[in-house]
């Protein structure tokens, strides 16, 4: 067997632990005699499953009793229109738009009520994150929506903004579990599983509980009503049942090595060394602005699309996969999520400094 190291933005790598324990509970799962993806979502085996995966990450996020932890279908894409519908009692939100995902949320929500753009960072490419201490926020919104962690142009809030008092709602699709943060400041944190967390296909929808409601418009779908969703215990229908069970290996395989604070650790140790390299080389450049850098989405750039080109060709040779850019974007982007080993990113710096020394 020979392994990569992969750069993917998403789905991305996983634990090795996990996928080998997953592979040995394959054929038969803990003596039951089928595998998880075989198995009824209303059997007890997978009641045990679905519930030891929300105590684990209750307990690594220290998520208080007042919020509710769904596992959802249809991706964060999906999300961009649940939240405004359930969320809107004004019919107002106030958005700020930092990149394509911030966007895309934004423009879909205009469609259920009234969207505001309290800030952006179009004008300089979303290379940074604006200064939200003190945003028009609308008096009537409804809640302010940032995504936490912009996983193409590699930025992240190291402060959340002022929200002046209104709910916070926020996509954590590229951070989540990447270091500790504090529940209770926001109203919603939700993300998509398949950049840090787990498989594709599993959405993660934390909500504090005033903010489910009774009173949904009739054209909301059941589906897509986060009351009915929490009152059955994520099982309205028929859960990412696999998804979720390898989700909840990749929590305990986080509480086995420390937790949250020990993630946050390692990352920042994972980043600096791609980071420090970055800041100093004649060949590479990072495209952010230093004190917006995200610990999970680094990208960069050399500025000539034919040496970018050959750059990615020939790391993919040396088993560094996945390093092109986004296509909106162009040039490089290493993805170092939870699961990228120390040793992956060194492995990769090494690479770029040979590069650097044939073609410079
Ligand atoms: C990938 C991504 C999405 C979209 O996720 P899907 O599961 O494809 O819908 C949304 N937000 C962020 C921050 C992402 O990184």
């Amino acid at each position: 067997m020979s392994r990569v190291y992969n750069f993917s933005a998403g789905p991305a790598v996983l634990p090795e632990e996990v996928l080998k324990e997953a592979a040995g509970e394959m054929m038969d799962y803990r003596g039951c005699g089928m595998s998880v993806m075989e198995m009824s979502h209303r059997s007890k085996m997978f009641q045990d499953i679905i519930d030891d995966a929300e105590a684990d990450l209750r307990d690594l996020m220290g998520i208080p009793d007042n919020y509710k932890v769904v596992f959802l279908q249809g991706g964060a894409a999906l999300h961009f229109a649940t939240i405004p519908m359930n969320l809107m009692r004004n019919g107002v939100a106030d958005y700020i738009v930092t990149g394509q995902w911030a966007r895309k949320a934004f423009n879909e929500a205009k469609k259920y009520g009234q969207a505001n753009k309290v800030a952006s960072s179009e004008d300089k490419t979303f290379s940074y994150i604006p200064d939200c201490s003190d945003l028009p926020i609308s008096p009537d919104a409804d809640y302010v929506y940032i995504c936490q962690n912009n996983t193409i142009y590699g930025t992240t809030y190291h402060t959340l903004p002022n929200t002046k008092g209104k709910d916070l709602v926020a996509d954590v699709s590229s951070c989540f579990l990447a270091g500790p943060i504090d529940v209770e400041k926001y109203g919603v944190i939700y993300g998509g599983a398949q950049k840090n967390i787990g498989p594709a296909g599993v959405q993660i929808v934390i909500i504090r509980e005033d903010l489910l409601r009774d009173d949904l418009p009739d054209y909301v779908p059941t589906m897509l009503n986060l009351k009915v969703q929490v009152d059955n215990g994520s099982m309205y229908n028929t859960p990412p049942c696999y998804g979720i069970y390898i989700c909840g290996k990749v929590f305990k395989w986080i509480k086995s090595l420390g937790g949250l604070d020990a993630m946050q650790k390692r990352n920042e140790e994972k980043a600096a060394v791609l980071y420090d390299y970055l800041d100093n080389n004649s060949m590479f450049k990072g495209t952010v602005v230093k004190e917006d850098r995200s610990l999970m989405n680094v990208p960069f750039i050399i500025g000539d699309k034919d040496m970018e080109a050959k750059f990615v060709a020939e790391a993919k040779e040396a088993g560094l996969e996945n390093l092109k850019g986004h296509r909106t974007v162009g040039g490089m982007r290493a993805s170092i999520y939870n699961a990228m080993p120390k040793a992956g990113v060194e492995t990769l710096v090494e690479f770029m400094r040979d590069f650097e020394k044939r073609y410079a």
